[in-house]
């Protein structure tokens, strides 16, 4: 039998996958993060990794990597937060020291394909995958294939200006979708006093555990707190005002939301498709479908399994 390891590199682990070519996973499991703290020891890992699924037959590799990737030449300009990689080509690198056919692209773009193929995405033709974590990252499938611009770096849906001038954001801009709706800013709004205190339910939460969680206000909000709701409704109409820009733009027919962030479930949901189907064009509004991801932590490795395997068959995908 032929097996692909598909591996997705987050910001806190690295999930490694073995898949077959009909993308039945046979093992996931997760590294930590630091034994890919830079491209040699990387291979390192990787090769120990080989030697210890030997009873494998590995015809390729797939990695999706949090960063700018150049999905043609196999090459990596960034990773966001390892700083040990910089301008690495990984593909060249990899197939010298193993022998085995290597893919790779952005982390996100994967988690979109393993989507439109296995997950939320299935029966799509053009979508848009937004993860709401840490970061507020974006990947996007258009005519079945992953859309990648220019200089390979598309669907930056956190980069994208919510406003005309605001605070300045690590990417260079100003006023990204991602400084008002990362998860670092909205752990930061929550444990503000003159937020929480305008709950009984949330201040006493506080008080009891020191720090207020995203899950704390999803919970509340569960209970019907008012303040909860509004928090977010608020994020659900800055993220809908982005996301209406998209349908109007790109006219997906569907949009896959994932990522912590996205476990607020209905209390984010229901205000998000209710703000877009309201602002959004007529005809490209009526039939977009606004879900959950369905492939949750493997979705990244799965992207990765199917990008090789297209990748050994010749095919762009
Ligand atoms: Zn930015």
């Amino acid at each position: 039998m032929k097996y692909i390891l598909g591996i997705d590199v987050g910001g806190t682990n690295i999930k490694v996958g073995i898949a077959d070519y009909k993308f039945k996973l046979y093992k996931f499991f997760s590294l930590p993060v630091e034994e890919f703290s830079n491209p040699s020891r990387a291979i390192s890992r990787i090769l120990i990794l080989l030697d210890e699924l030997n009873k494998y037959n590995f015809f390729a590799l797939g990695f999706g990597l949090p960063g700018l990737i150049n999905y043609r030449k196999g090459y990596i300009h960034y990773l966001v937060n390892l700083k040990g990689w910089k301008n690495v080509y990984w593909r060249k690198i990899l197939e010298k020291e193993t022998g085995i056919r290597t893919f790779l692209d952005n982390d996100v773009n994967l988690a979109a394909l393993g989507e439109y193929f296995l997950g939320a995405g299935k029966g799509s033709k053009n979508m848009l995958m937004v993860t709401l974590g840490t970061g507020v990252g974006g990947g996007l499938i258009l005519n079945g294939k992953i859309y990648r611009g220019s200089t390979y770096s598309a669907g930056e849906i956190g980069h994208f200006p919510l406003k005309a001038s605001g605070s300045r954001c690590s990417c260079g801009g100003v006023a990204c979708l991602e400084s008002y709706i990362g998860n670092k800013k909205l752990m930061r709004i929550i444990n503000t006093r003159s937020f929480y205190i305008k709950s009984q339910l949330l201040s006493r939460i506080k008080r009891k555990k020191g720090k207020l969680t995203l899950e704390d206000i999803t919970l509340a909000g569960r209970k019907g707190d008012t303040l909860a709701i509004e928090f977010w409704e608020d994020v659900a109409h800055k993220l809908g005002q982005i996301l209406t820009g998209v349908v109007n733009l790109l006219d997906v027919d569907r949009i896959i939301i994932g990522g912590g962030v996205a476990n607020a479930g209905q209390l984010l949901f229901v205000p998000l498709r209710k703000f877009i189907k309201k602002r959004v064009m007529k005809l490209q509004g009526r039939d977009v479908k606004i879900s959950k991801a369905g492939l949750r932590e493997k979705a990244g490795v799965l992207g990765a399994c199917i990008l090789a395997y297209h990748g050994l068959k010749g095919r762009q995908i």
